[in-house]
C-alpha cells in the first residue's frame, strides 16, 4: 500500500478527569458550561516538565482526543444532529458526532493552571469540557485566536450556540440543601453546574415525557430530577454508589 495511505497507530499522551462520569448531560460543545472542570493528565512517558513549557501563557488549548466510550457504535454515512430535533441527516463529515470513521474529537477548552507536581504528575487544570472522565488524548496544542478564530465563518445546521435556559430548572430544598454541603465540601460552583447542564434539556428529542425521573453524574454524585412539562426540579442529590 502506498505509504501514504497506511494505517498508524497513536498511543495517548494523557486522559481527562472530568466531572462528567456518565455521556448523559455532557454539552454538546466545550465551553458552554464555565463550571464544567476537570484536569488533562500527562501520561508516562510524556509526563516531563519540558513537554508542557511555555503552554502556561496560553488562556485555551486545542484538545485532541478519542471517543473512547462510542467505539463499539461504529459509523455510518449520515448522522441524525440532535441539533437538528434528532430526524435530519447530515453527512458524518458535516457534523461533529462522536460516531466517526476515525472517532477522534477535538474541543478548545480554557486553561486554567499548569500543575506540576510530585513524582512525574503534571496535570493541566480545564474548564469548558464537553468530555467523558477517562477520555484518552492524543495531542495537545495551543490555541491561536489569529488563525483558529474565523470571525466571519459559516456554520451550518449549527450557527449560534444552542439555548442555555431551554428548560428552567427549580431545587427541592432537600436538593438545595444537599448541594450547599457538597459545595461546603470543596466542589465550587457545584450547584450552577448542575442546574446549567439540566437547562440545556440534556434528553434526546424522543424522550421527553413529562414526568419521567433522570440521574446525571457530577464529580461522585447523582443529581437525580424530574422533568415537568416546561421545567425541571432536582429532586435530591446522591452519592454516586457505582
Ligand atoms: N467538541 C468535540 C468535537 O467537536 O469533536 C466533541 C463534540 S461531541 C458532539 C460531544 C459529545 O460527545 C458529548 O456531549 C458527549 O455525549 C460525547 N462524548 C464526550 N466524551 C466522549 C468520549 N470519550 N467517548 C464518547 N463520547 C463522548
Amino acid at each position: 500500500m502506498n505509504s501514504e495511505l497506511s494505517s498508524y497507530h497513536f498511543q495517548p499522551v494523557a486522559v481527562v478527569r472530568s466531572c462528567f462520569k456518565t455521556k448523559f448531560g455532557i454539552p454538546r460543545q466545550p465551553g458552554l458550561i464555565s463550571e464544567a472542570r476537570g484536569s488533562i493528565e500527562l501520561l508516562p512517558p510524556y509526563n516531563q516538565p519540558n513537554a508542557v513549557r511555555g503552554l502556561e501563557d496560553f488562556s485555551h488549548i486545542w484538545v485532541l482526543f478519542v471517543f473512547h466510550d462510542a467505539l463499539r457504535e461504529g459509523w455510518k454515512a449520515t448522522v441524525r444532529p440532535p441539533r437538528l430535533g434528532g430526524d435530519k441527516r447530515v453527512g458524518v463529515f458535516a457534523s461533529r458526532s462522536p460516531f466517526r470513521p476515525c472517532p477522534i474529537g477535538l474541543s478548545v477548552l480554557t486553561l486554567r493552571d499548569v500543575r506540576i507536581g510530585d513524582h512525574g504528575k503534571i496535570a493541566l487544570a480545564v474548564e469548558g469540557l464537553d468530555l467523558l472522565d477517562g477520555t484518552p488524548v492524543l495531542d495537545i496544542k495551543p490555541y491561536l485566536p489569529y488563525t483558529d478564530a474565523v470571525s466571519d465563518a459559516r456554520a451550518g445546521f449549527a450557527p449560534v450556540a444552542p439555548a442555555s435556559a431551554a428548560l428552567p430548572v427549580q431545587f427541592s430544598d432537600q436538593a438545595a440543601q444537599q448541594a450547599a454541603a457538597i459545595e461546603k465540601r470543596g466542589l465550587d460552583g457545584f450547584r450552577l453546574l448542575a442546574e446549567k447542564v439540566i437547562a440545556a434539556d440534556p434528553r434526546p428529542a424522543y424522550q421527553r415525557e413529562a414526568g419521567r425521573v433522570y440521574g446525571i453524574f457530577l464529580h461522585g454524585y447523582e443529581v437525580v430530577w424530574q422533568a415537568g412539562a416546561d421545567s425541571a426540579v432536582v429532586t435530591h442529590i446522591t452519592r454516586d454508589a457505582t
